[in-house]
C-alpha cells in the first residue's frame, strides 16, 4: 500500500486508492472540512469529542474495543442488583473541578464518600489492630518513627511531608524518596510510604511526587458518582453516537504535513487535518507511525515509567461491616493496601467492599488471580478476617496485562527534567490523563481534552 502526504492533489488521488471511511468526510454547509479524527474512547477522548462537537467542528471518535471509557470501567455482574465495584477510576476530590463541572451538566448526582471517617485498621503479623490516632498505634508498629511522624496518620505520611515543602525544581534529579529522606523521612516511615503512596517513591521524581502528592493532600474526602463511574461514560456516548465507531483499531498513524492518515486494522484509511491521540502511553508506543515516530512521542516515552495499581472486590454484609466501626481503611504492608465500601447498599444490606494493592503487593493479587476466583476468594478471606461475611465477586481488572491500556498510570521516572511540554506536532495532537498535571485522576482526562481541543480550534 502507498502512503501519501500533505497536499490536497495527493489527498485526492488517495481516495480513489484506497477504501476510505465513509464517514471520514464530512460535508457541511462552507467549504469541505474533515471531521477532527480522535483516537481512543477513553474519557479524554470522549471529552474531547464532546467540546469539540460543542464548539460546532465535526469529529468522529475512534475506540478499539468494543466498550467505551477505557480505565473507567464500572463492574457489575455478578452483584447483587443496585450494586456496583470499579476496576478503575472512581474517588472524585473536592478540588477536581473539571470533573464536577461534567457530572453536573450530564445531571449525574455525586455521592459522599467519608474516606476519612471512623476507626481505622492495620493489618499487622497477622493481627487486626484498630487505632483512631496513630498514638494508639503498638509500639512495634512505630518503633523507629520519629516524634513527628508519631503524630500523623502512617498512611498519609507521604501527604503530611510534602505539605509545608518548599517547591522541588522541575530538574531536581532526586528521586522521591531520596527527597523525603533529605526532608527528615525516617527508615519506619519509609516503609508506610512504600506501601501506601500510589506511586512508587524510589522511581518517580521528587518534582513530580510533590505535585501529585499536594493534590491528593488537598482533595480531602471525596465523592463517587453516583450509580457508578460508568454513567459518565454512558452519557457522553449517547450525546455523540453517531461520531464514535467502536470495534476499530488504529494500528498505523501516516504523518504528512498537514494532514495524517489513520489506518484501521480492517485496512480502511481514515485521513483528518487534525487528529487527536487520546491513549495511555503504551499504546501510543505501539502505534507504527509513518515516516517515523513524532519526535514529542520518543521525549514522551522517555520521560514516563508506566505504574500499576489492582484493585479487588468482596461483597459484605453492611450491617456487619458498620457494626465493627471502621468505614474504610483496612490496610496494610502487604495486600490490601486499603479497603473502603462503596456507598449503595442492596436491598438486603449487602454492600461492595474495595481492596487495593500496589507495588510490592501485586504479586500476591495477580498470582491469586490468575488461579481463579476460588484463590482470590480464599486470599481475601485470610486477609479481611475481621468479616464473617465475605462473598467474593469479581477479581478487578488487570490494567497492565491489557494491551489496550498496558499499565494503570504513568509517572515522571527520577531524573527525568519533567513532563515535555510539547502537545502537538504537525497534524497530530496529544491527549490523555497521562500528559496532565493529574496524572491518575479523571480531572487529568478533562484536562488534557480541554488543553487539546483548545490546540485543535487555535489551528
Ligand atoms: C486502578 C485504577 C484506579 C483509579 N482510580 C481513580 C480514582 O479513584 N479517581 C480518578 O479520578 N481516577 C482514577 N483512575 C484514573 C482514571 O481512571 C484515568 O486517569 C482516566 O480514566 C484515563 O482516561 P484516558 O481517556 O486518558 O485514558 P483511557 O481511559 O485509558 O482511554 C484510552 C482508550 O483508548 C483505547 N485504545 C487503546 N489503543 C487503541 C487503538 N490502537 N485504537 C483505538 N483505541 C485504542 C482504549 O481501549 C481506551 O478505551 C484510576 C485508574 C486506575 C487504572
Amino acid at each position: 500500500m502507498k502512503y501519501w502526504s500533505s497536499s490536497r492533489r495527493d489527498f485526492l488521488k488517495a481516495i480513489a486508492g484506497l477504501a476510505l471511511s465513509g464517514t471520514s468526510l464530512a460535508r457541511t454547509s462552507g467549504p469541505l472540512q474533515r471531521p477532527v479524527l480522535i483516537v481512543g474512547g477513553g474519557l479524554a477522548g470522549l471529552a474531547v469529542l464532546d467540546a469539540l462537537q460543542a464548539a460546532g467542528r465535526p469529529a468522529l471518535l475512534f475506540e478499539a474495543s468494543a466498550r467505551l471509557g477505557g480505565r473507567i470501567l464500572t463492574i457489575r455482574d455478578g452483584l447483587e442488583p443496585g450494586l456496583r465495584a470499579e476496576a478503575g477510576g472512581e474517588q472524585i476530590m473536592r478540588s477536581h473541578q473539571r470533573v464536577h463541572r461534567l457530572a453536573s451538566d450530564l445531571r449525574i448526582p455525586l455521592a459522599d464518600y467519608p474516606f476519612l471517617e471512623g476507626d481505622l485498621v492495620f493489618r499487622h503479623h497477622s493481627r487486626m489492630l484498630r487505632f483512631r490516632l496513630p498514638s494508639d498505634l503498638p509500639a512495634d508498629l512505630t518503633d523507629g518513627l520519629s516524634p513527628w511522624e508519631k503524630t500523623r496518620w502512617p498512611h498519609r505520611l507521604h501527604l503530611a511531608y510534602t505539605e509545608n515543602a518548599d517547591p522541588v525544581a522541575d530538574d531536581d534529579p532526586r528521586s522521591a524518596l531520596q527527597w523525603l529522606r533529605d526532608l527528615g523521612l525516617s527508615r519506619r516511615g519509609e516503609a508506610f510510604v512504600r506501601a501506601f503512596a500510589t506511586v512508587d517513591p524510589e522511581q518517580t521524581s521528587a518534582a513530580h511526587f510533590q505535585r501529585i502528592a499536594r493534590r491528593e493532600a488537598a482533595g480531602g474526602n471525596s465523592q463517587v458518582l453516583a450509580g457508578g463511574s460508568d454513567r459518565l461514560i454512558e452519557a457522553l456516548a449517547a450525546r455523540h453516537a453517531q461520531s464514535i465507531r467502536r470495534n476499530t483499531t488504529i494500528r498505523s498513524v501516516v504523518i504528512g504535513e498537514n494532514t495524517a492518515t489513520l489506518l484501521d486494522a480492517a485496512g480502511v484509511a481514515h485521513v483528518a487535518d487534525q487528529v487527536v491521540l487520546a491513549l495511555p502511553l503504551g499504546p501510543l508506543l505501539q502505534l507504527d507511525y509513518r515516516p517515523g515516530q513524532p519526535r514529542w512521542l520518543a521525549r514522551w516515552g522517555e520521560a514516563r515509567v508506566v505504574a500499576h495499581e489492582l484493585k479487588v472486590h468482596g461483597q459484605v454484609d453492611a450491617r456487619e461491616f458498620a457494626a465493627l466501626g471502621i468505614r474504610q481503611h483496612i490496610m496494610g504492608f502487604e495486600f490490601p493496601r486499603m479497603t473502603w465500601l462503596l456507598p449503595e447498599h442492596s436491598a438486603n444490606g449487602k454492600a461492595v467492599l474495595n481492596a487495593t494493592a500496589v507495588h510490592r503487593q501485586l504479586a500476591l493479587v495477580k498470582e491469586a488471580r490468575f488461579r481463579g476466583v476460588q484463590d482470590m476468594d480464599r486470599l481475601l478471606r485470610q486477609r479481611l478476617p475481621l468479616l464473617r461475611t465475605l462473598e467474593v465477586t469479581t477479581r478487578g481488572e488487570d490494567w497492565e496485562n491489557n494491551p489496550l491500556i498496558c499499565g494503570a498510570y504513568t509517572y515522571v521516572p527520577a531524573g527525568s527534567r519533567g513532563s515535555p511540554p510539547v502537545l502537538r506536532e504537525g497534524p497530530l495532537v496529544l491527549a490523555g490523563s497521562d500528559y496532565s498535571d493529574y496524572s491518575g485522576w479523571m480531572e487529568g482526562a478533562l484536562q488534557s481534552a480541554e488543553v487539546a481541543v483548545s490546540e485543535i480550534l487555535r489551528a
